[in-house]
């Protein structure tokens, strides 16, 4: 198949979707491999996300870590082999962010969660349409399970979000201990007006379980110790919504979608005492590398005992890049910078893909991938495609295709990077074209993260060949003028997207 996405046209199927390759044999492989598994029946998979928190892209023994960086992953490597590999595959630079955006299918820019809410700041998810919801519409059970983090607001709660049962916490992992730790916040920890005072903020200082519709109920005050016990606990409650989502002989099965998100690998990182020093490297981050690969393991496990693996999509990935200002409680990434920068480090993250049976084993591919796009996808997959919202702008494009066809190509053409609300870079085949970033100090491809660097705008533009290039150090575009129409018109699009659906900004930007 020739195709080359630089030069290719995307199709543009209504003004308020981003525009998507549409190639003819694909779709149609993919709609004969799906309608075969549908059947008479109707029958529709499965959906597990696990989604790691701050886990690099080359934190796995499958992208080139594991073993080689102190910490074996054979339970996610095993899993990567039986279905795709996508090493181009993109977060938002920060959590949220990426949360709001993997669950809405929307940029920061049109659902708002421009960045992280902490110690209990309002806004969040009110007003979007979730993929929880819309699947839960569609006749899905929805389970939400570990971090949360798109708002503590009543209505940005899971209950309220499209999940039938959240079992988890609200915020982010250091805002519950690190005030507690005298390592670092000795400050406050001997301090008994400090103690209070943060005591008396207005952020939930316990992990939490709700039902539908209903009231947060506090489950227990996460101190240290309990939050070196929330991931094992977390996976245990996935593993009872999985055995008991399991159909009985002669029952009639209901589709489900499972949202685990995990603790780990966060700053700080306190792993379960059954993993301490369990990794060659001895170290906490690594630690809970080797005990969230175990969480895998469990969970797949769970899926085969029960006769599921097959009926299942699993998703592995991560929601931003290494968090570099904690080193060394932070991940690896063999690209530029880290979170909170466009830079690859900020936004590329792991992403395996399963569906035994349905999508190919044993390839890795770098077809563009964003979180977004799992939004339409799992849409489709579900047989829900024509509930993704056309009343608002919708960024993610339908990869189904790509997904179900060996050697598929990605459906997606443009990756956009946005700066919190600064347009920052575009990236097509295996060209990126920045015109801001953050900071341009060399070392912060070793050490400094991407919330440390100054915002900072190019006058011309900066074009990076990211497989000559993949750690973005020599601006090429002296030498490619031909290609900067391409870049340009692509950017001029997007930025005319914003006119008829104008930005949403409830949480500004820290800048
Ligand atoms: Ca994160």
């Amino acid at each position: 198949m020739t195709h080359d996405p630089v030069v290719a046209e995307a199709t543009r199927e209504r003004d308020s979707l981003e525009a998507r390759f549409v190639l003819a044999d694909q779709e149609a492989h993919a709609a004969e491999v799906l309608d075969r598994y549908r059947g008479s029946s109707g029958k529709r998979p499965n959906v597990v996300f696990i989604l790691f928190d701050d886990v690099g892209w080359g934190d796995f023994g499958c992208y080139g870590g594991g073993v080689a960086v102190g910490a074996p992953t054979p339970n996610i490597d095993r899993l990567a082999r039986r279905g795709k590999l996508l090493t181009s595959c993109y977060s938002e630079p920060s959590c949220t962010p990426s949360r709001a955006s993997l669950m809405t299918g929307r940029l920061p820019m049109r659902h708002g969660l421009l960045r992280p809410p902490m110690y209990g700041q309002p806004g969040g998810l009110a007003g979007e349409l979730t993929l929880a919801q819309l699947l839960s519409d569609a006749g899905y059970a929805t389970q939400a399970v570990g971090k949360w983090h798109m708002g503590e607001n009543t209505e940005s709660q899971p209950q309220n979000a499209g999940f039938d049962d959240f079992y988890g916490f609200l915020s982010v992992s250091d805002m519950y201990t690190e005030w507690r730790d005298p390592n670092f916040f000795p400050e406050i920890v001997y301090s008994e007006e400090r103690t209070r005072w943060i005591e008396n903020l207005p952020f939930n200082k316990c992990f939490v379980h709700a039902s539908r519709g209903g009231e947060i109920e506090n489950v227990e005050e996460v101190t240290v110790p309990v939050l070196s016990l929330l991931d094992d606990k977390w996976a245990d409650y996935s593993l009872g919504f999985i055995r008991r989502m399991a159909p009985q002989p002669g029952e009639e099965r209901t589709p489900w979608f499972l949202y685990h998100c995990t603790r780990g690998a966060h700053f700080d990182n306190y792993p379960h005492q059954r993993f301490l020093g369990s990794s060659p490297a001895k170290h906490p981050y690594k630690d809970t590398i080797v005990e969230l690969d175990d969480i895998v393991g469990r969970l797949v496990t769970a899926l085969e005992v029960t006769g599921q693996m097959e009926d299942t999509v699993v998703f592995v990935s991560s929601d931003n890049g290494p968090e570099m200002e904690t080193w060394p409680d932070a991940a690896y990434s063999p690209f530029r910078c880290a979170k909170g920068s466009t830079w690859e480090g900020g936004q590329r993250v792991p992403g395996i893909v399963t569906w035994p049976g349905m999508i190919e084993a044993d390839e890795a591919t770098d077809g563009i991938v964003s979180l977004m796009d799992l939004f339409n996808t799992v849409l489709h997959l579900a047989d829900a495609g024509d509930r993704v919202p056309v009343d608002r702008y919708v960024d993610g494009v339908d990869q189904t295709s790509f997904l179900l066809t060996p050697d598929g190509l990605s459906n997606r053409k443009y990756l956009y990077y946005w700066l919190t609300n600064v347009f920052s870079a575009l990236r097509v085949g295996e060209w990126k074209f920045m015109v801001a970033s953050t900071s341009d100090d060399d070392r912060d491809c070793l050490n400094l993260g991407g919330f440390t660097g100054v915002t900072q705008k190019y006058s011309h533009g900066r074009l990076y060949n990211l497989y000559l290039d993949p750690k973005e150090s020599r601006s090429y575009m002296i030498r490619k003028l031909a290609y900067i129409d391409a870049f340009t018109s692509g950017i001029r699009d997007h930025l005319m997207s914003f006119g008829p659906y104008p930005p949403k900004q409830p949480i500004a930007s820290m800048s």
